[in-house]
């Protein structure tokens, strides 16, 4: 990736994540869940808590690549405020810390 961007940044404390491989096995972060949008699958998001205190939001979409999920994929038809089906699995990966096995990481 030709991006200096880095996944995600904490707003308190400055910790920043190059890439959700990083973001994923990080020990320092717990999830709280998914929060759906009321408008569009896109402004989905999973909101975790750092070390520090802070509660992050990140675009769920960036992490559907953990449910071998890709982003943008044909969704099934979007039902405002619903948790799709790949929500679960990403969900898990981020609870436990591990990458999934054989999913397109890329
Ligand atoms: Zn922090």
């Amino acid at each position: 990736m030709a991006t200096t961007e880095p996944f995600k940044e904490c707003t308190a404390c400055g910790t920043h994540w190059g890439d959700y491989r990083e973001f994923v096995i990080d020990r320092e972060l717990r999830v709280e869940g998914f929060q759906a949008s009321h408008v569009a699958p896109e402004y989905d998001l999973i909101l975790v808590t750092h070390r520090c205190g802070t509660t992050l939001a990140v675009w769920a979409d960036a992490l559907r690549v953990l449910a071998d999920e890709p982003a943008g994929a044909a969704p099934e038809p979007y039902v405002p405020e619903a948790r799709p089906a790949w929500v679960a699995p990403v969900l898990a990966c981020l609870r436990r810390h591990e990458l999934p096995q054989g999913a397109r990481l890329s």
